[in-house]
């Protein structure tokens, strides 16, 4: 890290690199290159072997790439990442590192519905059993934890239920099974941090308000360095005995002298590796253009979330609104406890006209566009009974938190009395 500091808005400017050594170059260089010239064969050698770190191929690693890998480790206060292609990526990448045919791991029922389908058909075709639970009970992951578990899974700030999850909790009850939590915190970058709770790997959507700009599909995993994968060497073959890809190399033991990141290396250099979903230069540079300014940004996302929320509650036409900020009790309790400075730009309502309102009132926008996407600079909305919901029975609907006036709103930083303005004349028309 260039700048030592504890500050998001700092890091976020400054982690990871100052200056580029060749050019002098202040913006963080794209370095649209597939391959780097060796120096000699001996080095060449040397970095096949891992003896010495350094470029070799952009499937695996580039140089635009690791800054924005060390921006995400500075901001989440991990010792590495990874960066990928996708999201989606990210979260394939999170178990495959750690589990194979056999073995399972406990997730949340609360998920994003590509998570969802992942975990319960793809890991599934894999042999890897996805034992979903209801995380509003922490014990119910210890219920399902047995000697082939081998992660637990979950995002900080589900939607539509928008209930902050139990990190602290669920991550305590893992390190005292040896099963490490893995956190997808996509919907709350800088205003959560799980590793801070206990979480061992924390994976990203870059896509979202990340890269902040709906630009560039991306993903990453972040090493918190805090799990002893060594000392659950039973529970975590795939970390602790050789590795028959690269030259019977031990990864736990590997890492000795590099520090803790038996976890983050593995799968750079045999997933990334074999599986080849790297992150475009391109997009890595987009990626960081938006992080650069993401802890502003979510200042304004809070802010604006926070309005509309309260603006909606007041509202006749609308008989519910899902936000951090409206909830009592534990749940809030729990929300104050993980969220920083804001509740996210996450806001559900729910039209009392339901299904035929909630379609009236999309159609009706100007300002918000009717998009799949959340974590965009620009507002975004979503009706999802009639969308991104539409295959699941009613039951199962409602089981997600999905009732068919429901709409997800994903709130941008432009102008609040804009945004309030826009879904002013959209309710009436609902
Ligand atoms: N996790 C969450 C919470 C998401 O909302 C999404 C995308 O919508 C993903 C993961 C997947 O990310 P990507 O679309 O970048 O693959």
């Amino acid at each position: 890290m260039a700048v030592d500091s504890k500050h998001p808005e700092t890091l976020a400017l400054h982690a990871g690199y100052r200056a580029d050594p060749a050019t002098g170059a202040v913006a963080v260089p794209l370095y649209q290159t597939t391959s780097y010239q060796f120096q000699s064969t001996e080095h060449a050698a040397n970095l096949f072997a891992l003896k010495e770190l350094g470029n070799i191929y952009t499937r695996i690693m580039n140089p635009t790439t690791d800054v924005l890998e060390q921006r995400l480790a500075a901001l989440e206060g991990g010792v590495a990442a990874l960066a990928v292609a996708s999201g989606q990526a990210a979260s394939t990448f999170a178990i495959l590192n750690v589990a194979s045919a056999g073995d399972n791991f406990v997730t949340s029922t609360d998920l994003y519905g590509g998570t969802w389908n992942l975990f319960a058909n793809t890991c599934k075709q894999l042999g890897i059993e996805a034992r979903f639970v209801d995380p509003s009970d922490p014990e119910n992951f210890r219920r399902a934890t047995d000697d082939r578990t081998r992660a637990y899974y979950a995002e900080t700030l589900p939607n539509p239920k928008l209930r902050v999850f139990p990190i602290a909790e669920v991550a305590a009850i893992g390190r005292e099974l040896g099963v490490p939590l893995i956190m997808d915190n996509t919907a709350t970058p800088i205003i959560a941090r799980p590793l801070d709770h206990g979480a061992a790997v924390v994976v990203y959507s870059t896509t979202k308000y990340i890269g902040g700009h709906g630009t560039s599909i991306g993903g990453a995993l972040i090493d918190g360095g805090n799990f002893d994968w060594e000392a659950h060497a039973d529970r975590f073959p795939l970390l602790n005995q050789p590795d028959p890809s690269y030259h019977g190399a031990v990864w736990t033991q590997a890492v000795k002298p590099l520090g803790p990141i038996a976890y983050i290396l593995r799968a750079r250099v045999t997933l990334l590796r074999d599986i080849g979903a790297a992150l475009s230069p391109f997009n890595a540079f987009q990626a960081i253009q938006g992080l650069e300014t993401l802890p502003l940004r979510m200042r304004e996302h809070n802010r604006n979330a926070s309005a509309v929320a309260a603006f909606l509650a007041e509202h006749p036409k609308v008989s519910g609104v899902i936000h951090p900020s409206r909830q009592t009790g534990e749940l809030r309790r729990r929300a104050d406890a993980v969220l920083r400075g804001g509740h996210g730009a996450l806001v559900g309502f729910e039209l009392k006209d339901g299904a035929d309102a909630g379609r009236r009132f999309i159609d009706a926008l100007k300002l918000f566009y009717h998009v799949a996407n959340i974590g965009d600079a620009r507002s975004l909305a979503i009706h999802p009974a009639s969308t991104t919901h539409s295959q699941l029975s009613a039951e199962d609907q409602a089981a997600t938190g999905v009732t068919p006036g429901y709409v997800r709103l994903s709130i941008g930083i432009e102008h609040i009395d804009d945004i309030l303005a826009d879904l002013s004349q959209a309710l009436a028309q609902a």
